[in-house]
């Protein structure tokens, strides 16, 4: 049948934006929709990582980040004189296999709405104050319903793909009857934006403090900004915490009144919960409409930023190759345990933070809390999806990510160069390498990039020195994730054939 559109992504937020602007980017022709005319104005996200710059760059959307952000300096936890107990980082000067400093600090209004500027120029249909109300999922494609709610008027449309990026209470997600499991970290917390007046004199490291009198959160959001996070004890009112007056007083250990005004401030009850399938027949639910974590770990958006990438590739290769959809079922076999491990570990920082304000020798606090608390600092690879043999191997490098190629001057990255590798798959050597017409033709048909990877780039940068010493050749995904690498037990030949089968 003719269908209206390729993929339709119900909610602009930070996760079907990226969505929509990547699918647009793969040719694909994209209707967005939002209930809401103008961005998100509460706050909310405040750091990008690493990989979510990386990922940014994809979309090429990393200038603004960078332009609206500043390097974090590090992080720990501190007890009530903001003394450190545990898990300092020192991050400046950091640079990660992705290429990026590990976290940058960065004020959501003004990227937000870049990021939504720059979609309404690209060719995808974008409509404002409309509301998803309705699905009917076919086999072969998706009907839907919208309610225009300025003229309260409805529409239908049909698209091949289906993606819930509706946030944390997702119609997509309620309409596709998929539950939730609860991680059971719920506890109310008073969120506050700062802008100062004056010159910063705060510390630029983000703090867990463990006061056992009221835990909070300090985060040296992009200058003139600063937040302040505190958890709402059991039978405060929380009313009570959105008061300018209330709030001046829990800042003043910091600042003045004088010193800074305060720009926004909500309340949010933290949640831990899982969806229990991110997708189900031609729907693919992403970021909050699949999972919710605390903010401590500065990785909910992280996390559905790795959705959009991962979920995006896919669907173009199956809408521009004609392939089978079974490869979609790789999404939720990859995103779903490391989604779950960031959620958990999100929940661990919160749980820690408990312990440390209730012990009276941070040393006492059981090993497995102050594990999963500090698990949290090192991603894992993926597990279990579209690798050689269908899982992750250590020995193949499946599952991890690929260095990003960069240079370097005088101890600094200039360039970072992921578009070496390009937005397909790539096949990564030393040296020239021969293969068959036939495999030749198959990776051409997926738009590999074949390269052969310059010193310059393995010069300076000790991660892909390390990778590219061993003289292997890489196939790499488009989301930069190793698929798998020749061994002395696997031949090109093989790596290959092993992809073909399984795509
Ligand atoms: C205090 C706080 C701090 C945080 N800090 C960080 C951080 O530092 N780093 C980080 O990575 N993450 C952080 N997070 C998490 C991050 O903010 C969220 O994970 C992220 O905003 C979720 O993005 P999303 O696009 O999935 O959903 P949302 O941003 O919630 O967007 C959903 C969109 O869908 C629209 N919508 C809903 N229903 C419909 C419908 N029926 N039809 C049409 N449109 C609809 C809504 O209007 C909205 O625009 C933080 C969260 C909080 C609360």
């Amino acid at each position: 049948m003719n269908q209206d559109f390729d993929v339709a992504v119900i909610g602009l937020g930070p996760a079907g934006s990226l969505t929509a602007l990547l699918l647009e980017s793969y040719g694909l022709k994209v209707i967005a929709i939002d209930r809401d005319q103008d961005i998100y104005s509460l706050p909310r996200a405040v750091t990008i990582s690493d990989q979510g710059l990386r990922i940014a760059q994809t979309a090429s959307i990393e200038d603004i980040y960078l332009s609206n952000s500043t390097e974090l300096g590090g992080a720990g936890f501190v007890d009530k004189d903001l003394e450190i107990i545990g898990g300092a980082l020192d991050l400046k000067g950091v640079v990660t296999s992705n290429g990026w400093m590990p976290s940058r600090m960065f004020h959501q209004p003004l990227t937000d709405k870049a990021i939504r500027e720059k979609l309404q120029k690209t060719t995808a249909t974008i409509l404002l104050e409309h509301e998803l109300i309705d699905i009917e999922d076919e086999t072969t494609h998706v009907n839907f319903s919208i309610r225009d709610l300025k003229n309260k008027s409805d529409l239908q449309f049909t698209s091949r793909y289906l993606i819930g990026s509706d946030g944390g209470s997702s119609t997509v997600r309620k309409l596709l009857e998929i539950p939730q499991e609860d991680l059971n970290y719920n506890r109310d917390w008073v969120v506050v934006d700062i802008e100062l007046k004056g010159e910063n004199r705060l510390d630029d490291k983000a703090l867990q403090i463990c006061d056992p009198k009221r835990l909070c959160t300090y985060i040296p959001s992009h200058l003139p900004y600063r937040r302040w996070e505190f958890i709402i004890n059991e039978g405060e009112d929380k009313k009570e915490f959105l008061k300018d007056k209330k709030i001046k007083l829990l800042i003043s250990r910091w600042l003045n009144p004088d010193e800074y005004k305060i720009i926004r401030k909500a309340v949010y009850q933290f949640h831990s919960v899982i969806a229990e399938r991110f997708s189900k027949g031609n729907c693919i639910l992403i970021g909050d409409a699949a999972h919710q974590n605390p903010p401590f770990m500065g990785e909910g958006m992280m996390s559905g930023y790795r959705d959009s990438m991962n979920i995006s590739w896919k669907i173009a290769l199956i809408i521009k190759n004609n392939f089978n959809s079974q490869l979609l079922t790789t999404y939720e076999k990859e995103r779903k345990p490391h989604a779950q491990f960031v959620v958990e570990n999100s929940a661990g920082i919160g749980e820690l933070m408990e312990a440390y304000a209730g012990a009276e020798d941070p040393n006492q606090v059981p090993a497995d809390l102050v594990a999963k608390g500090y698990g949290s600092f090192v991603l894992p690879n993926l597990d279990k999806g579209l690798f050689y043999g269908g899982k992750a191997n250590a020995s193949m490098g499946a599952g991890q990510l690929f260095p990003q190629p960069v240079i370097y001057k005088n101890d600094e990255v200039i360039m970072r160069e992921d578009k070496v590798l390009g937005n397909g798959f790539a096949l990564v050597s030393k040296s020239e390498i021969s293969m068959n017409k036939q495999d030749k033709k198959f990776l051409e048909g997926l738009g590999c990039n074949f390269v052969v990877l310059e010193d310059r780039f393995t010069e300076n940068s000790h991660w892909l020195k390390k990778i590219m010493e061993l003289d292997k050749v890489y196939l790499i995904r488009p989301d930069k994730y190793i698929y798998g690498c020749t061994t002395n037990k696997v031949s090109l030949e093989e790596l290959i054939e092993d992809l073909r089968l399984r795509i």
